[in-house]
């Protein structure tokens, strides 16, 4: 990776975690060379996307993120092939489980949307399907759930690495202590982006700046809805009981989940997302959150009680909220050149490779070919219309 600032470039893209890496390589493949992406730390990968646990799934609650997920899952199947890097991928599934004849009855309808929309490998699950499936489990309050045999996990900072080598083989610059300061502007039209090494002349500015998105956006006058959340993952030591095949458990009614940490020395990954986080930019490590997603593990995994937490295996990291946690795509009315691919409120690692086809055709070809995102414009926030998004984990 260069750190030499050119005077001009077609294309700058602010932050090079996955997202910004992943927009690079689409437009390199489509044959835009002169792209440069500007990264404020030493090495890529410092922010969300190096503290992500690589969960990808399509069971989502709406059309949209499963197209992005199927899409971007078909893309990582062939990543190799592609990039030469191994991302990992293995389809271990993900459960949720209903506790309640309410989860029992949307997870029937969210199954009925997810087939629709595509997704054939998800099924509703009896207890002794789960049972069968994670013998592991406490079930005894469980009345049934969802399995998606297609879901599983893969390796976010391999991703990253992929992405950038082709990327930068193919023309690209990773510019690594770059921290953009500030966008210029003539009128309404973008001309360049200030960094700590000087200015660049530019045309067109992409910002991928994570859960720093807000302030990028600020730089160009525009106010984005786009707020940093504290999210916490306790890793513990090896833990064998747990077989390495287990899905993804999710409790719908908490929100705990854990997952087989294949790459962490085989031990477990616990996670839970408190309600009471409150949004900012604090990394610490909250040990009373440890304590309560240590009683909802014992509680659906009595073995669980033998787990020895390891303290350098537990983190906190930010996902990048936006009000109805769905990201935002593509161009800002009213500033020429300025392109969103922000606010993906968790699953920026999964869709990243969805993003970065979507906004490589948004800026080459002028329209994202891939699928209909205009429900993801940045307009939506002046006009009241968001659309929640039920699975946030
Ligand atoms: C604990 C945790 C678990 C997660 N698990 C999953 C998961 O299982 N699956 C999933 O899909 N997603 C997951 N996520 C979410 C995922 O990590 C993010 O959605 C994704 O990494 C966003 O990628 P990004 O490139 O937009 O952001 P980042 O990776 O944060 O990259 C943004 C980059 O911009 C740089 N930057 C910021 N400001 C500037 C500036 N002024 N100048 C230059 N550079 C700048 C930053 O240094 C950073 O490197 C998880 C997140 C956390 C915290």
């Amino acid at each position: 990776m260069t750190s030499r600032l050119p005077r001009r470039a077609e294309i700058v893209i602010i932050g090079g975690g996955i997202v910004g890496a992943s927009i690079a390589y689409h437009l390199t493949q489509a044959g835009c060379k002169d792209v440069v992406v500007l990264e404020r730390e030493c090495v890529q990968g410092l922010g969300s996307t190096g503290r992500a646990t690589g969960g990808i799934r399509s069971q989502f609650s709406h059309p949209l993120d499963i197209a992005m997920s199927l899409y971007s899952l078909d893309f990582i199947r062939h990543f190799k092939d592609e990039t030469g890097v191994d991302p990992c991928y293995r389809p271990n599934g993900y459960i949720f489980l209903a506790t309640t004849k309410a989860q029992t009855s949307d997870l029937k309808d969210l199954v009925a949307l997810q087939q629709k929309s595509g997704l054939k490998e998800v099924r509703l699950v009896s207890r002794e399907d789960i049972r069968e499936l994670a013998p592991i489990l406490n079930v005894d309050d469980v009345l049934g759930g969802t399995f998606c045999s297609s879901d599983g996990f893969i390796e976010p900072l391999y991703l990253l690495k992929g992405f950038t080598e082709r990327a930068v083989a193919r023309g690209s610059k990773v510019l690594l202590n770059t921290t953009a300061t500030g966008i210029e502007l003539a009128g309404s039209k973008i001309t360049g982006v200030v960094t700590n090494q000087g200015t660049i002349s530019t045309n067109i500015v992409i910002n991928a700046a994570g859960a720093w998105a807000k302030k990028i956006a600020a730089m160009a006058n525009v106010v984005l809805p786009v707020e940093p959340l504290r999210r916490h993952v306790a890793g513990t030591q090896p833990f064998p009981e747990l077989p390495d095949e287990t899905p993804m458990i999710i409790g719908l009614e908490s929100g705990f989940h854990f997952r087989k940490d294949h790459h962490g020395g085989g031990g477990v990954m616990l996670l839970w997302n408190s309600h009471e986080e409150v949004y900012g930019e604090n990394l610490e490590f909250d040990y009373d959150w440890l304590k309560k997603t240590l009683e909802f593990a014992t509680h659906r995994v009595p073995k669980f009680e033998r787990l020895q937490i390891t303290p350098r295996r537990c983190w906190a990291g930010l996902y990048e909220m936006t009000p109805d946690a769905h990201p935002v795509l593509g161009k800002v009315s009213g500033i020429e050149g300025l392109y969103l691919a922000n606010g993906f409120s968790g699953h920026g690692v999964m869709h990243s490779p969805a993003t970065g086809k979507l906004l490589s055709e948004l800026i080459l070809d002028g329209r994202a070919k891939l699928m209909d995102i205009s429900s993801l414009s940045f307009d939506r926030f002046a006009s009241g219309k968001l659309f929640a998004e039920k699975g946030v984990l």
